[in-house]
C-alpha cells in the first residue's frame, strides 16, 4: 500500500484506510447481497479477459471448460468464488486489490459521507458498489488464492477485518482465482444454501461465463447445471428466436404465466448502445396493479430493479429487461433522473413502441384488434401525457364500434365524409342508448362504443388534434340524415300540450323523421353533458334536472298526429299520453328512481284502462 493511498483527503473529511473496514460493515447495511454480484462479476470478469487474450492472438486458444465455481461450506463458514480465469501475480494482486481497488472503497466512502450530508444518504446506499471490498461487508476476513495464466508462481492473500493483510507464496496449481469469504456470526444468513441460490439467482442469472453453486456437504454431481444462461434471449437477434422463446423468457424472469399481448426486442447501435425486451403485460383485471417492471443489466450482470426513470412514467405497465453497458454498474436513482443518456434511452423506447404498434396495426391487423380491448387504456393515457407518442401512433388508434368490430380512426372518417362530416358517433351505453342507436345505424352510420370513462376525455384531446373533428353522443342531437324532407312545421297544440310537461330546461322543436314509428326524442347537447361530467370528476355537484336538453317532437309520426286531435277532444287524455310519451323519451336518457319507475308504471296502467 502506497503512502498516498493511506490517507486520502477531500472535503475536509479525512478516511484512514484502517478505518474503512468497521465503516464498510457498518454503514452498508442495506442490499448487502450485491457482494456476491462483486465477487462473482470480478471472476467472470477474469474469465473475459482471458478469452478476449486468445481472440487478440497473445494467448493461445484453448479448449477450456471456463466455469466459475461458487462453494458453500457452511461447517467452515466460508463462501468461495473460484475462476478459471485469468488469475493475478503478486504485483497484479499488490496493484489491483491492494491499492486501486481500496482507494475505489474509499472514494466510496468520502462520496457518501458528502452525500449524506445533503439529506440523499437513502439514495446512495445500496446504489454504488464497492467492488471487491464489499466482501468485508459480510465477512470476518478474506483470502485470495491465485495463480496468472502467466508463469509466474501463485499468490496467497489473507486480509483480516482490521485491513491487515498478508502476501505470501501460494498453492494453487491451476490457472485462475479463488476468493474465500469467512462469513462473520453476524452475517450467518449468507451460510444458508436457500440465501446464497437467492442470491446468485437475482444478480447472476444472465452473466456469461457458467456459474456452477455447489455445496460442500454434497457429492459433486457430474451432470450439475449452471444457475445462469450465458447467452440470454436479448443478446440474439430477432430472427433467431421464436414467438415460444419471449414467451418462455417471459414467464422465467416475471413469474408471469399470463402470456404477454406482445414484445419489442431493442438492439440500439451507438451511440444508444443497449440492448433488450420490453413486454406488454396481460392484466386480467382492472384491480390488479399496472406496475410493470423493467430489469436493468450491465453486461449481463443485474444492476437493479424496477428501474421507473427509463420509462416514462404513463410506459410503467411495461416489463422487460435492458442491458445498458453505457450505464455504469452501481448507478443511483438520482443519477438516472438527470442522466440526459437516459432521456434518450427512454425517448428511444417510446420510439420503438409506437413503431411496434404501427406494425401490428398494418400487418397483423386480426391479432392486433384481440389485444386492443387490453391496450388501449394505456395507449390511450400515453397519447394523452405525450404528444409525439400520439403523433407516432395515431395511425395505430382504433375505435371499437357498437358491433364489437373496430375500425381505425382515419378509416371511420373516410367513410363519414359524406354522411355525417367530421362527426365521430359515440354511445356510452348501448342499451340506455340502444334507440339513438338503431336509428343512426339505420343510415348507415357506425357508432363508436366508449366503455371507459378515460375514453371520453381522450375523444376531447383528439378534438384538439385532429383539425375539425367533433365527437358526439348518440343522443346529443339529431343527425340531418336521419330527418326526411316531409313538412315539418310547428303544431301550436302539440306545443303547449308538452310545454306543460317538460321542465323548464327542455327546449321544444319540431323535425320530420325518417323513422315514423318514433314520435319524440330527447337529446342534451354535447357540450352540456361534458360540462356536467367535468363536474362529476372534479366532484362537485351536479343538478338533476336536465340543462340543454330539447325535446324533438316528430312530424312524422301518426302517434303525434293522434295526439293533436286528441289534444281539442279529449284534453285530459291527450295530457295523460303526452307525458307517457315524455317519459318513454326520458328512459332513454337516464335510469329511473325507484319513485319515478314507480310513477311512470302506474301512468302505464292507468292508460291501459282507457283503451
Ligand atoms: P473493478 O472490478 O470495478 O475493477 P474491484 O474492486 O471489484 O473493481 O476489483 C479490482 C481489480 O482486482 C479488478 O479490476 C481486477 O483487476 C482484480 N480482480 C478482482 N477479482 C479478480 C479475479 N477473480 N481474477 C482476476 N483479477 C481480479
Amino acid at each position: 500500500m502506497t503512502e498516498e493511498n493511506k490517507n486520502v483527503k477531500k472535503g475536509g473529511i479525512s478516511v484512514d484506510t484502517e478505518h474503512i473496514f468497521p465503516i464498510i460493515k457498518k454503514w452498508l447495511y442495506s442490499e448487502k447481497d450485491i457482494f456476491l454480484r462483486e465477487i462473482v462479476s470480478n471472476a467472470s470478469d477474469a474469465v473475459t479477459k482471458l478469452k478476449r487474450l486468445e481472440s487478440l492472438g497473445i494467448r493461445e486458444a484453448t479448449d477450456d471448460n471456463y466455469r466459475i465455481t461458487v462453494t458453500l461450506d457452511s461447517d467452515a463458514g466460508t463462501l468461495t468464488v473460484s475462476d478459471n480465469g485469468i488469475g493475478m501475480t503478486e504485483e497484479e494482486l499488490d496493484k489491483y486489490i491492494c491499492s486501486i481497488a481500496l482507494s475505489g472503497a474509499v472514494d466510496f466512502i468520502q462520496k457518501y459521507e458528502s452525500e449524506s450530508s445533503e439529506g440523499a444518504k437513502n439514495g446512495i446506499i445500496g446504489h454504488f458498489g464497492l467492488g471487491f471490498y464489499s466482501a468485508f461487508m459480510v465477512s470476518d476476513s478474506v483470502e485470495i488464492e491465485t495463480k496468472s495464466y502467466t508463469d509466474a508462481p501463485s499468490v496467497h492473500w489473507v486480509c483480516s477485518e482490521s485491513g491487515e493483510y498478508e502476501l505470501s507464496a501460494g498453492e494453487r496449481t491451476e490457472r485462475g482465482t479463488s476468493v474465500i469469504m469467512h462469513i462473520s456470526e453476524s452475517e450467518s444468513e449468507y451460510l444458508s444454501k436457500s440465501k446464497i441460490r437467492a442470491v446468485l439467482e437475482k444478480y447472476c442469472s444472465f452473466m456469461p461465463v457458467e456459474i456452477y453453486f455447489e455445496d460442500a456437504d454434497d457429492e459433486p454431481k457430474a451432470d450439475a447445471k449452471p444457475i445462469n444462461d450465458t447467452f440470454p434471449l436479448w443478446q440474439k437477434t430477432p430472427s433467431e428466436a421464436t414467438d415460444e422463446d419471449y414467451r418462455d423468457f417471459y414467464s422465467r424472469v416475471f413469474s408471469d404465466y399470463k402470456a404477454p399481448l406482445f414484445h419489442i426486442h431493442i438492439n440500439a447501435d451507438y451511440p444508444l448502445n443497449f440492448k433488450g425486451i420490453l413486454y406488454f403485460p396481460k392484466l386480467s383485471n382492472e384491480y390488479e396493479t399496472v406496475e410493470g417492471q423493467v430489469k436493468l443489466y450491465y453486461n449481463q450482470v443485474f444492476v437493479a430493479d424496477n428501474i421507473k426513470e427509463v420509462i416514462p412514467e404513463y410506459l410503467l405497465m411495461l416489463k422487460g429487461v435492458l442491458d445498458c453497458p453505457e450505464l455504469p454498474l452501481n448507478v443511483s436513482r438520482s443519477y438516472l433522473q438527470t442522466n440526459t443518456y437516459v432521456s434518450k434511452l427512454s425517448a428511444h423506447i417510446v420510439k420503438k413502441l409506437a413503431d411496434k404498434l404501427c406494425a401490428l396495426c398494418n400487418n397483423e391487423r386480426e391479432e392486433y384488434e384481440k389485444i386492443w380491448n387490453d391496450i388501449a387504456p394505456f395507449i390511450e393515457y400515453a397519447c394523452m401525457r405525450d404528444k409525439k407518442f400520439y403523433d407516432r401512433v395515431k395511425g395505430a388508434l382504433l375505435l371499437k364500434l357498437t358491433d364489437g368490430s373496430f375500425v381505425a380512426y382515419e378509416d371511420y372518417l373516410a367513410s363519414a365524409k359524406e354522411k355525417h362530416e367530421n362527426k365521430i358517433y359515440y354511445s356510452t351505453d348501448k342499451d340506455l342508448q340502444a334507440q339513438y342507436i338503431a336509428m343512426l345505424e339505420k343510415e348507415d352510420i357506425k357508432v363508436a362504443l366508449f366503455e371507459r370513462s378515460i375514453e371520453t376525455q381522450f375523444a376531447s384531446m383528439l378534438e384538439q388534434y385532429m383539425e375539425g373533428v367533433s365527437f358526439a353522443r348518440v343522443d346529443a342531437n339529431i343527425s340531418d340524415t336521419l330527418k326526411s324532407d316531409a313538412d315539418a312545421s310547428e303544431s301550436e297544440a302539440l306545443k303547449e300540450l308538452f310545454t306543460d310537461i317538460l321542465g323548464s330546461g327542455v327546449k321544444i322543436e319540431f323535425s320530420s323523421l325518417k323513422d315514423e314509428q318514433i314520435p319524440a326524442i330527447l337529446t342534451v347537447s354535447e357540450e352540456a353533458r361534458r360540462r356536467e361530467d367535468m363536474m362529476r370528476l372534479y366532484g362537485l355537484p351536479v343538478d338533476p334536472e336536465l340543462s340543454d336538453a330539447t325535446f324533438t317532437i316528430n312530424t312524422s309520426s301518426p302517434l303525434c298526429t293522434k295526439l293533436e286531435a286528441l289534444s281539442s277532444a279529449e284534453p285530459d287524455k291527450a295530457k295523460q299520453m303526452a307525458s307517457y310519451v315524455y317519459k318513454l323519451s326520458l328512459l332513454s336518457q337516464k335510469k329511473f328512481s325507484a319513485e319515478e319507475m314507480q310513477e311512470f308504471m302506474r301512468e302505464g296502467f292507468e292508460l291501459m284502462m282507457k283503451l
